[in-house]
């Protein structure tokens, strides 16, 4: 039998991505897909996968795409896509939704113990002990669909416990690597879409430029590995070809070489953490040549080290540094701030929402909502 899948975010970048491993997999069968608002394209992937569920978050492009498609039913608003989950019997959804917005379907996923293929890293930085309790709880897996941590899933299957000493994340160190804070002055969006080793969605393509995407995956291997923060490294790898390593007990470090091509992942988390055939062109060592690893420099990239400090603070102090995040970085994307505005933004935010504990997801919805709206008038303030 195959396994009933279900994609939220099929538009984007992973969500379309993950099609295309569906398309030559006989293992799963598509049962649902979402997309915020671009309903054509939605609509058209309903057809070409003969769908009969789709929904649209917002209600305007639902409402639309309920008159151009009638071979099916559109669901419409944020409420549309927790039923489209809650009710579709899927026995995998994959979360490919782009921000904090991700936390309402990945919580109704794992509520009715429905195992979970999950991109939106987000999910786990905001709420990641509840997210993680509410797994336990109903017994639901997470596979990441990332790929640093597609690598060390991978990698510390099968490790004896009190085996794995430290776990390191690579990073690309993205556009402006080798820059000093002050020669990212004036930087263009244009420049910092343009991603050296990878192409995605653009909050993740301009985390990689400030290096928050880094931050956020931190705390996204804390939760999924339940590694401690003091035993997680980030380093710069250029190639990004190393994406993630184990360090043993006994000093050996297991490295997770691959192509720079995110169906590798996503294939990965969607067929239960097994590799099955992709047409994919292995690494040619040789033609690779070089594999060089480089210190993060803080000075430059400060939000790393505001993820980090976050962090360790806990409580509602990841999801405000999210929250803070995403507005800055969309208002860098439409002119409204510069570049390091987008640190300096996070910063304010964190300082005026000192961390507070996190006792149910409704304390989440509330810090992320008060960290937009002092997000939102610390850029106004910082102009551009
Ligand atoms: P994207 O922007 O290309 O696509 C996002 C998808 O989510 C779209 O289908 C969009 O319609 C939908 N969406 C956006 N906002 C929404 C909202 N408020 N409510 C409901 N749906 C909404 O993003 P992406 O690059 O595919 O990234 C998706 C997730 O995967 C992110 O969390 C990202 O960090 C993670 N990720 C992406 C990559 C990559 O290579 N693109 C790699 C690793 C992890
Ligand atoms: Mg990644």
């Amino acid at each position: 039998m195959p396994k009933r899948l279900l994609i939220l975010g099929s538009t984007g970048s992973i969500g379309t991505q993950a099609l295309d491993v569906l398309r030559r997999s006989e293992e799963l069968e598509l049962i649902g897909l979402s997309a915020e608002r671009s309903w054509e394209a939605l609509v058209e992937q309903a057809r070409a996968h003969g769908v009969k569920r789709i929904a649209l978050v917002d209600e305007r492009a639902a409402a639309r795409a309920a008159e151009a498609w009638t071979d099916g039913e559109v669901l419409g608003g944020p409420e549309g896509l927790v039923r489209l989950v809650v009710e579709s019997g899927a026995d995998l959804v994959l979360n490919a939704l782009v921000g904090s917005a991700g936390l309402g379907p990945t919580v109704a996923t794992l509520g009715e113990g429905i195992d979970l293929a999950l991109a939106n890293k987000e999910s786990l930085v905001v709420g990641g002990e509840l997210v993680s309790a509410l797994a336990e709880a109903t017994g639901a897996q997470i596979v990441p669909v990332d790929s640093e941590h597609t690598a060390l899933h991978q990698l510390l299957a099968g490790q004896p416990p009190g085996s794995v000493e430290r776990l390191t994340i690579t990073a690309s160190g993205g556009p402006f690597r080798g820059r000093t804070r002050a020669q990212l002055d004036g930087v263009t969006v244009e420049q910092a879409l343009m991603h050296p080793t990878w192409t995605m969605g653009s909050m993740n393509t301009i985390g990689s430029a400030t290096l928050m995407n880094k931050g956020l995956e931190l705390m996204e291997a804390h939760h999924l590995f339940g590694t401690p923060y003091e035993r997680i490294d980030v380093v710069v790898h250029p190639q990004s070809l190393v994406h993630g390593l184990v360090q043993l007990a006994d000093g050996a470090m297991l490295a997770h070489i691959g192509p720079r091509d995110m169906r590798v992942a996503i294939s990965y988390a969607l067929h239960g953490g097994e590799s099955v055939e992709l047409p994919i062109a292995p690494l040619n060592l040789v033609s690779v040549g070089e594999l060089t690893f480089e210190e993060v420099d803080e000075d430059a990239f400060p939000c790393l080290g505001l993820a980090r400090a976050a962090a360790q603070a806990g409580g509602t102090a990841p999801c405000v540094l999210n929250a803070a995040n995403e507005v800055a970085v969309y208002a860098f994307i439409e002119g409204r701030l510069a570049f390091n505005g987008i640190p300096a933004v996070i910063e304010r935010t964190l300082s005026a929402l000192p961390a507070a504990p996190v006792r149910a997801f409704e304390s989440l919805y509330e810090a992320d909502r008060e960290a937009r709206e002092v997000a939102g008038e610390a850029v106004a303030s910082a102009g551009i």
